[in-house]
């Protein structure tokens, strides 16, 4: 899956994928993916850029859902049992993940500037190195996720 929040790229591609990913991983799990959960989904990955509980509650709200809040986070709570998408905890916000069909170490890019996003791919020296250290010192690793901060190339160069 394309790997370029930091570049100019034809986002539609990112959501497509995102989208059929999503449904083929459903079907094959057996779970439903419901037109709010899929809107949701959908709506998470507009852009790179983190989205809050709140903003997709107001979008679906603009597309005259008129939803209750607790049916968006039932489906956000759905899209995260799935891996579908993450929790960006020090942002309170959710990012469409780029790989949900793998378990693996989620490790982000945050941008502080233009606030866009990027998943690591190819993770797992990392995730290696770190379930070594946390074994080595009997710690036991719930939830795998590495939040990085700083600024993504273009905007290290409009500082
Ligand atoms: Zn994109
Ligand atoms: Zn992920
Ligand atoms: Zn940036």
């Amino acid at each position: 899956m394309s790997q370029h929040a930091f570049h100019p790229h034809h986002h539609e591609h990112c959501i497509h994928e995102a989208l059929h990913a999503a449904e083929a991983l459903c079907a094959e799990r057996g779970v439903r993916l419901t037109p709010i959960r899929k809107r949701v989904l959908e709506l998470v990955w507009a852009s790179h850029k983190p989205l809050g509980a709140y903003v997709i509650l107001e979008k679906l709200t603009d597309e005259g859902h008129k939803p209750a809040p607790p049916t968006v986070y039932r489906a956000l709570e759905f899209l995260l049992e799935q891996g579908l998408i993450h929790r960006i905890a020090s942002l309170n916000a959710f990012l469409g993940c780029v790989h949900p069909s793998e378990q693996h170490l989620a490790c982000f890019f945050l941008c502080q500037q233009c606030g866009n996003a990027e998943e690591l791919q190819n993770s797992e020296v990392l995730q290696q190195e770190l379930q070594q250290r946390a074994a080595s010192n009997g710690f036991l690793i719930r939830q795998p996720i590495l939040e990085v901060t700083g600024l993504c190339k273009q905007c290290q160069h409009h500082e």
